[in-house]
């Protein structure tokens, strides 16, 4: 599908929960968040036949995110209905990897094809206090999993203060190449302020070759990150919701103040 200005729109990001088993600094508050009601997160079914409708409509990427999505109840469900819809030719997740160990298999069993993996350091301790209270290994462990079943090329996200040549990220980035993962480098982002964070080695950041449409756990259609536009598809409709986000997403993004990472899902 095409927007108003042209750009050809083609990938579907799904934030399944704003719920995480981890408090990044860079991401949540220690405390937690102000969760949002049960009642109002989208079901499984849902997001399959909003999915659908998208797909119909040009999408051919799917990706699913959060919050953390592995913390979603039986999330391989989703997966496995989303996987049986004809015309998507990439369906992956954005994960912590914290549970990966365990879901790696049933997850590729279900119709994952690939991974990205969070991970912004290699010291444990660090890794420790950055997402407060996270364990390194069953991460470490988690990408091995993820390997061995062949959810791949598996890439990790790696969050920097500004480039890819501070040493935690450049001990992370050794790892991947050791491991044969992919690495991309995303900066630092304050949300608040709306500042963008340039994705080195990734397709984000560039406004004018932008193709996403995000969905967040409520079933608000965000046509842009950087914008407080959320158009409720449960109200407007799948398909005209679909349509109104392509003749509304800003050509440039400005500034957010009603999400965050851990309900649009970066
Ligand atoms: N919980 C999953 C995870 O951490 O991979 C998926 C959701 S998380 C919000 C998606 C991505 O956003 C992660 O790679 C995370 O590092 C990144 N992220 C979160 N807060 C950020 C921030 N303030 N600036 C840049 N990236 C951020
Ligand atoms: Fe959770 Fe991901 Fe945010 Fe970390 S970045 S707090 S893992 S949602």
């Amino acid at each position: 599908m095409i927007d108003h200005t042209g750009r050809t729109i083609n990938y579907l990001r799904i934030s399944v929960t704003d719920r995480c088993n981890l408090r990044c600094t860079y991401c949540m508050p220690a405390q937690g968040i102000k969760l949002m009601d049960h009642a109002n997160i989208l079901t499984y079914q849902e997001i399959t036949e909003f999915t659908k409708i998208a797909v119909s409509k040009g999408v051919d990427k799917v990706r699913i995110t959060g919050g953390e999505p592995l913390v979603r109840k039986e999330i391989t469900t989703l997966i496995a209905m989303l996987s049986k819809i004809d015309g998507i030719k990439d369906l992956s997740m954005t994960t912590n990897g914290i549970l990966l160990e365990e879901l790696a298999l049933p997850l590729k069993n279900a119709g994952l094809m690939r991974v990205n993996v969070s991970l912004d350091t290699l010291d444990k301790d660090k890794y420790k206090e950055l997402t407060r209270g996270g364990d390194l290994g069953k991460v470490i462990r988690g990408l091995e999993k993820a390997s061995q079943v062949g959810l791949q090329p598996i890439k990790i996200n790696c969050v920097v203060e500004t480039n890819r040549y501070e040493p935690e990220a450049m001990e992370v980035t050794s790892f991947a190449n050791k491991m044969g993962y992919k690495i991309r480098f995303i900066q630092k982002m304050d949300l608040v302020k709306g500042t963008f964070g340039i994705v080195d080695g990734g397709s984000g950041g560039d406004c004018a070759k932008c193709n996403r449409l995000r969905l967040t756990p409520d079933g608000k259609l965000k046509p842009c990150l950087f914008s407080d536009i959320g158009i409720d598809i449960k109200t407007t409709g799948y398909k005209e919701a679909i349509e109104k986000a392509l003749e509304i997403k800003p050509t440039k993004g400005q500034c957010n103040h009603t999400g965050a990472f851990y309900n649009i899902g970066g």
